[in-house]
């Protein structure tokens, strides 16, 4: 019996193009050739930038690249209550606080930190009392919550040297070691949302048995906080492969907000299936 499965799980936030049209069919090909399942995963937690529209697109671009995939479909936005449950559960392990910072002053923070890292959030400088943080919650300032590593650190004691994955992609290779710093004390419910990506992904790839995750290189970082979250929700890590992504004339990877072309723009511009599956074959 072979209980393998992979999947791609788009967020309909936009129209498809040749970089997610690579992780599907990499993922698709790969399941063929295992006889492993493949499925379909919605990522539309964030209600304001998602659209039924781009919804249906995904289905119709995914059919005329040829691919099919397992029913029902997973949509995230129908399972807020899970990620809530899976939150509790690292709340009472005593690993997350209350953010109420703008974005503004968590940039602020971030260039105080004495290390000098540009992009990530490591914790705030000076805890709130508990007198400060019930009057932001009795003036309801809104808040997210964040994963505290130096709390993740304590709990898993010595197990937090041995956060490792299996990587089989094309950049880094072999057991790679977890070094969740990298991301920082990540936001695991949004202030708007109950959730975010980092807490939903790991929770879905576990609650639908994904052995082998193939994503593009640029969620390569994401995997250091994921295997962490594993490993603190008691989920199994599995293997990952994250491929290279596809690049412009210019060697720059293709993003929406560039004018990436969509796959429908280029069906319509007369290019085939078999003419994009080329495109990307990586
Ligand atoms: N939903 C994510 C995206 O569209 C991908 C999640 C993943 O593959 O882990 O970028």
């Amino acid at each position: 019996m072979n209980n393998n499965c992979t999947r791609f799980a788009p967020s309909p936030t936009g129209y498809l193009h040749l970089g997610h049209a690579a992780s599907a069919l990499i993922a698709a090909n790969w399941a063929k050739a295992n006889s492993a399942d493949f499925v379909l995963r919605i990522e539309d937690i964030d209600q304001t930038r998602c659209r039924p529209e781009f919804e249906t697109a995904i289905y119709d671009d995914l059919h005329w690249l040829g691919l099919n995939w397992q029913q029902p479909v997973r949509r995230q936005s129908e399972h807020l209550l899970d990620y809530q449950l899976a939150l509790s559960e690292l709340q009472k392990q005593g690993l997350l606080y209350r953010c109420f910072l703008t974005r503004r002053e968590v940039m602020a923070e971030i260039n105080q930190a004495p290390h000098g890292i540009i992009d990530v959030y490591s914790g705030p400088s000076k805890h709130l009392s508990a007198t400060q943080e019930a009057e932001l919650l009795e003036q309801e300032k809104p808040f997210a919550w964040r994963l505290s590593l130096s709390k993740a650190k304590e709990v898993l004691g010595k197990l937090w040297h041995d956060l490792e994955w299996l990587e089989t992609g094309s950049g880094q290779s072999g057991l790679i070691k977890a070094e969740p710093e990298v991301l920082g004390d990540v936001i695991l419910a949004r202030k708007d949302i109950s959730t975010s990506y980092h807490l939903s992904v790991t929770h879905d790839d576990a609650l639908q048995n994904i052995t082998h995750i193939i994503r593009g290189n640029d969620l390569f970082e994401s995997t250091h906080t994921h295997v962490l979250l594993q490993v603190l929700l008691g989920l199994p890590t599995p293997i990952y492969h994250h491929h290279a992504l596809i690049t412009d004339e210019q060697g720059k990877r293709l993003a929406k907000r560039d004018g990436a072309k969509s796959l429908r723009e280029l069906r319509e511009n007369g290019i085939s299936a078999e003419q994009v599956r080329d495109m990307v074959r990586l």
